[in-house]
Formats: C-alpha cells, structure tokens, sequence
C-alpha cells in the first residue's frame, strides 16, 4: 500500500483509508462478524487508517471498530469524531467535546485518537466552533487524548473559513473530490496544503452513487446525478471496468492528499478497491465518462446553514 505525508506532521498514512460509517448500518444491514472480517482483511492489506464518528448507528460503528481493532491499535491512525450524535442532534458546546472524546476512547477500547475532528461543521455557528469547539479540541489534544484536530464537513467554503482562522491540523471533505464532483481538487485542497493542513478526501464513491446498486433511499443527489452515474456503471461494463475501480482510480491519481476514504461493509469490499489501486484509470474511458457527467458535473446539495 502507497502512504503519503499526513499535512507538514512527518507522519504517513496508507493512501487508501477504512470509512466505518457502514460498519454502523449507514448503506444498509452490517453484521457484527461481517464488519470485522473487513476491518481485519483491511488491515492484513495495509490500511492504516480508519475512520469513524460516534454518529454513524448511534455509537455502533465505533463499537465495532473498537473490537475489530483490539490488538492492533498501535498499527493504524484512527479518526473520530464529536459534535454530531443525531439525523438533527448537534452539540458543539466545550462540555459536550469533552464528555463525547471520554466515550468514544470507551467504544474504541484506547487511550487516544490520533485525529479527533468536528464533525460537519456547517450545522453549527462558525464563530462558536472557531471560539470554543476548537479550543476544547486543543484541550482533549494537550491532554493526551487526541494527537491531531480537525474539522469535517460538506460545504468547501465552511471548511476552508474555519481552516484558515484556527490552525488545526487536518480537513476531512466529502463528496467533492471523485468524478461526480472535484471542486475540492481547486480550492481547498491547494488553500489546505500551502498552510500544512492536511486534506483527507471521503466518500470517493459519492456516498454510493459511483456503485452499481446505486445510493441508499436517504441520499441527497439530486435524480440527474443518479441517472448519469448509472449511464456511468454501463459505459464502464462497456469496457469491462468496474465503476467503483474507476472512481477510486480517478480520485487517488490527484496529487496532494493525505489519504482516501472509502466507505466499507465486507471484506470482499476493500479487497476489491485495494486490487484497484495496482491499475491505472485509462484515459479513453475516462473522456467518455467526462462528456457523461458535464451536465450535472459539482452539483451540490444544501447541507447545514450553507446553500
Ligand atoms: P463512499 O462514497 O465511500 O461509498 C460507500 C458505499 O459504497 C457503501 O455502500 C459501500 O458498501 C459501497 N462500496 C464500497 N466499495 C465497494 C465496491 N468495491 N463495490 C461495490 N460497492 C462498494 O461513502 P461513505 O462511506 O459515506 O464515505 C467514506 C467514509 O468517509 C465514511 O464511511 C466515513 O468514514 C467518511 N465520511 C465522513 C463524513 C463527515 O465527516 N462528514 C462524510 C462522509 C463520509
């Protein structure tokens, strides 16, 4: 597995990351056993990073991460998250930051996290999270518990004000940088890393979109994105590629990232997206793919208190 420099830390991560959020039941019904067999077969392919939030089903995901990863904590970069508990339950107060770091180092059967991050940011007041989430990031993060801090969230702008005015040491930014959507490869990632911050780029499969089965019920694409996406999944059977190889191929052939999430719920899952990573994306393929997305290429959707 390739590893690229975590922001300006002198760290390496695996380029490819473990996004637990379906460990918790986010695309659908995971079994314990199930989710353990991909969090161990991840990490017999190198994959040091794992990702996960106490939203993702209700504290399960980290549960399970937690038991998958029991005795090999000193061999991956583990990311979570606070602020977000709920569909619509948010709490970005200090006191919340503190009690949330406390639990989730209980579900994750550890001492500290090497990434604690606001989770999406953009439901909450900016000024707030700059004035007083942060500083209890700061506070987890002298106190042993967190290694690095951060901020995750979808609008690139929020991001990028909160980035800009508190020095944190990592983004996490979804669904803008694979083939749907790639505004994160021309403004935060460049504004990101000229400051050292490091840039984790999720969902490179557009939260399912870029899969054969298509996204969950609950997902925000607009239905023109659907289509073009399916119209995508044929043209790539056309030419015997799978659509998810050459979405993770796209998206991890951008320079400057510190790592890649993908979200998954098998083993076959990421022995699948691993295998992709030996390929290159064919050019030919990927004209044509282009000329399919122009029509509904970085469309957004609104999230939190930003359009
Ligand atoms: P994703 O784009 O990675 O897609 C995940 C879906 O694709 C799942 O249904 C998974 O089963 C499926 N999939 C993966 N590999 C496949 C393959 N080879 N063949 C067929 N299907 C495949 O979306 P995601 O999981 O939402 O994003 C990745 C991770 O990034 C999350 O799990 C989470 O850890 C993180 N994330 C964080 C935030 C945030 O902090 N706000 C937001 C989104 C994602």
């Amino acid at each position: 597995m390739e590893t690229l420099p975590f922001g300006k830390t002198g760290e390496t991560l695996s380029a490819l990351g473990f996004g637990a959020a379906p460990l918790g039941g986010a695309y659908g019904p995971v079994t314990g056993d199930g989710g353990r067999a991909a969090v161990r077969r991840a990490l017999e392919l190198g994959v040091t990073v794992f990702d996960t939030s106490p939203y993702y089903g209700a504290t399960l995901s980290e549960t399970r991460l937690g038991a998958a990863l029991e005795g090999a904590r000193d061999e991956v970069f583990l990311i979570t998250k606070c602020g977000r508990y709920g569909e619509a339950e948010f709490d970005f107060s200090p006191g919340r930051v503190a009690k949330s770091i406390d639990e989730s180092l209980g579900r994750l059967r550890t001492d500290r996290v090497d990434l604690l991050l606001v989770h999406d940011v953009e439901f909450g007041d900016t000024g707030r999270i700059i004035d007083e989430t942060l500083p209890a990031l700061m506070a987890a993060k002298d106190a042993g518990k967190a290694r690095y801090v951060g901020v995750s969230g979808y609008p690139l702008s929020a991001l990028e004000e909160i980035a800009a005015a508190f020095p944190i040491d990592a983004v996490l930014s979804y669904c803008h940088g694979n083939l749907m959507d790639r505004t994160l490869f021309d403004s935060l990632l460049p504004a990101c890393t000229s400051r050292g911050q490091a840039v984790i780029n999720a969902s490179t499969l557009h939260m399912g979109v870029l899969t054969d089965s298509g996204p969950p019920p609950w997902h925000p694409a607009p239905v023109e994105v659907r289509e073009v996406a399916q119209a995508i999944a044929r043209l790539c059977k056309e030419h015997g590629r799978e659509i998810t190889d050459v979405a993770l191929q796209f998206a991890m052939a951008r320079p400057g990232l510190a790592c890649t999430l993908v979200g998954v719920e098998s083993a076959g899952e990421i022995e699948r997206n691993v295998e992709a990573l030996a390929h290159q994306v064919d050019e030919g393929l990927l004209a044509a793919i282009d000329a399919l997305v122009e029509p509904v290429r970085d469309r957004t959707w609104p999230s939190g208190h930003w359009a």
